[in-house]
Formats: structure tokens, C-alpha cells, sequence
């Protein structure tokens, strides 16, 4: 099996922390960034086959960086992810592959990932 490399972009730390442990365990290759510019300029350096990007952030949010990652690569699939009742419907939203409900229960993000990654 080929490596499948996934970027996992959020500004809470313990999130970045349990996401990479669990999708690790699934045997992913995690690349870590805390905001959406450290996530375009990694996205600009090497391809990745997944970015699980988190909606809320300082700065620039994840429905921009979201904006800016399909300009560097329209195929890009792209998992958005905020906590329950953070997220207002953004028309732009529509050009992720998917939405998934922050939680400490992985199990949605990872059946999301597998889905989309078989397509
Ligand atoms: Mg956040």
C-alpha cells in the first residue's frame, strides 16, 4: 500500500495531538500545521492526499484557507471540521469533500477519510 499522506491544519494543539495519534494508528503519514498559512506553504511544497482543516482559526479561517488551497490545486480534497454549533453554512463550504463535527470520537472522521480517499 502507498503512503497516504494527510495534513492535519487546526490552532488547538490537543486536537492536533489526538488527531495525529488516531490517524496514525489507521496507518496514515500526519503532517501537522497550526494556522492557514503554515498549511498553504506546506500544500505548496509537497502534495498530500487529504487536508482535514479546521473551520475557527486566528487570522485566516478555514473556509479562506480552504478558498486559497483550491488555487494552488482544485483536486485537493479537503475534510472541513469545527466543533458542534461553530459552524455557519458557508456557500464556499460546498467545494470540501466533506463536514465533520469536531469530537474526541474519531470514528466519523475516520469512516469520512476512508470514504473519500476510495473514491
Ligand atoms: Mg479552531
Amino acid at each position: 500500500m502507498k503512503d497516504i499522506k494527510i495534513l492535519i491544519v487546526d490552532d488547538e494543539e490537543n486536537i492536533r495531538i489526538l488527531f495525529k495519534e488516531e490517524l496514525e494508528e489507521e496507518g496514515y503519514k500526519i503532517d501537522l500545521a497550526s494556522n492557514g498559512y503554515e498549511a498553504l506553504e506546506k500544500i505548496k511544497k509537497s502534495p498530500f492526499d487529504l487536508v482535514v482543516l479546521d473551520i475557527k482559526m486566528p487570522g485566516m479561517d478555514g473556509i479562506q484557507t480552504l478558498n486559497e488551497i483550491k488555487k494552488i490545486n482544485k483536486d485537493q480534497h479537503v475534510i472541513l471540521c469545527s466543533a458542534y454549533g461553530e459552524f455557519k453554512q458557508d456557500f464556499s463550504s460546498w467545494i470540501s469533500d466533506a463536514y465533520v463535527v469536531k469530537s474526541a470520537d474519531t470514528e466519523e472522521l475516520k469512516s469520512t477519510i476512508k470514504s473519500i480517499l476510495k473514491a
